[in-house]
């Protein structure tokens, strides 16, 4: 007996019909003797509704009342579980963020998680019943409702999982693991039976959206054993056969595990590129150049200076699609004129495309490779990262189908190695 918990997203929770066979599922394991606590996030589309209610009403809501409001969506959720539970014999009770309590900071809509008391819990487990507790909200110091960030649910469920030292976190998802690269892009990216907790890491910031970045943190952090798998499958298929499928992360470099150089491709649209020209080469100008943009609570991402000829440069950054257009003013308010600098040319039709894989470490040569895949294709890197698992440029946007296929193909992604 192990004491297991399982998430479920959104689209898993979607309907009335599917909320009953998540208790189909979450019974069986339970019946299997295991001790479950289940995770659910709101019904897909619930907190967009909610939100969306909230800004009809004002275009600047406060954002206690806005995180009082996005944290019903996952309260129905479990309420509606804990019914579906009991309607086929198994003993179920629910529980709100703050009913635990799940303790957070008090940054309304990005809390961050900073205790859970798992004694309430633990005594329902012990009672025999399966305990469901919301995802994506806690509660602050002040006992005010907070919630965690959009796809918050992963973070709270693999915080449930670390607080009181489960076996596994089963993410069940609408996906049935973690792909090479995104399906829908790439048709014949394959499934990664592991991949390890810094490629996830890796792949969740470079824009998978399989799990919330601060989830994989949090199974690093704590060591807990997570695993993504189907919710999609027939709720009774064995407990063995689902407790092995989908993707086990892992946290080390296994001796049997596939042994790819790459694990995987990531890709982004969300970025765009911002150049300051003819930039006097002085210490300093990088910090007067990105300080604004740190103040402003922008996040820069890929940073280039070019070498400086009569003692000027230029400096390109990316920050996200959204901040575009306020890094720009910014740009022009706070940088050119008082640094002096020529102009501020902006580019919004970019994309960030990652190679990502723990093998680069003992392997020369993946950057080359990638560079040259992409030279036979006819794209022309803009800017290139790197760090010790992970090889990122920033190419064209409408490039990023085709630079995703080609270095899919180049890296041997598709095939099943031995
Ligand atoms: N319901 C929240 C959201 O839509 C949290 C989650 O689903 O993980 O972002
Ligand atoms: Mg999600």
């Amino acid at each position: 007996m192990s004491l297991i918990v399982h998430k479920y997203g959104g689209t898993s929770m979607g309907s009335v019909e599917r909320i009953r066979n998540v208790a189909e599922r979450v019974a069986k394991w339970h019946r299997a003797g295991h001790q479950v606590v289940v995770v659910p996030s709101a019904m897909s589309g619930e907190t967009n509704r909610l939100l969306g209610l909230a800004h009809e009403i004002s275009e600047a809501p406060s954002r206690r009342e806005l995180d009082m409001i996005a944290s019903t969506g996952e309260q129905v959720s479990v309420g509606l579980l804990a019914i579906a539970l009991q309607s086929v014999g198994i003993d179920a009770v629910s529980f709100t963020g703050w009913q635990v309590p799940v303790r957070t900071d008090d940054a309304y809509g990005k809390a961050r998680i900073e205790s859970i008391d798992d004694s309430r819990i633990r005594a329902e487990l012990t009672a025999g019943r399966v305990v469901i507790v919301t995802g994506f909200q806690g509660v602050d110091p002040n006992g005010n409702i907070t919630t965690l960030g959009r796809g918050g649910s992963d973070t709270s469920a693999v915080a449930v999982a670390a607080a009181m030292g489960a076996a596994e976190c089963l993410i069940f998802t609408d996906v049935d693991g973690v792909y090479t690269t995104d399906p829908r892009v790439v048709p014949d990216a394959r499934r990664l039976a592991r991949i390890t907790f810094e490629e996830m890491l890796e792949m969740a910031s470079l824009g998978s959206k399989v799990l919330q970045i601060r989830s994989v943190e949090f199974a690093g952090k704590y060591q807990v054993r997570t695993r993504v798998l189907s919710s999609l499958t027939p709720p009774d298929i064995p407990v063995e056969e689902e407790a092995a499928s989908g993707t086990l992360i892992t946290f080390e470099e296994d001796e049997n595990m596939e042994k790819a150089v790459i694990s995987g491709i990531a890709f982004s649209r969300d970025a765009a590129k911002i150049t300051v020209m003819h930039v006097p080469d002085r210490p300093g100008i990088a910090f007067q150049i990105l300080g604004p943009i740190a103040a402003a609570n922008i996040d820069v991402d890929v940073i280039i200076q070019n070498q400086s000829v009569g003692g000027m440069t230029d400096f390109s950054f990316t920050v996200p699609h959204s901040e575009y257009k306020r890094t720009l003013e910014i740009m022009e308010r706070e940088v050119r004129g008082p640094l002096g600098t020529g102009e501020i040319v902006g580019d919004p039709d970019i994309c960030k495309v990652s190679a990502v894989g723990i093998g680069m470490r003992s392997h020369a040569g993946v950057a080359s490779e990638m560079f040259r895949t992409l030279y036979e294709e006819g794209i022309n890197i803009q800017m290139i990262s790197t760090s010790e698992i992970k090889i990122s440029v920033v190419i064209a946007d409408k490039y990023m189908e085709l630079a995703v296929r080609a270095l899919h193909k180049a890296f041997g992604l598709e095939q099943e190695i031995v």
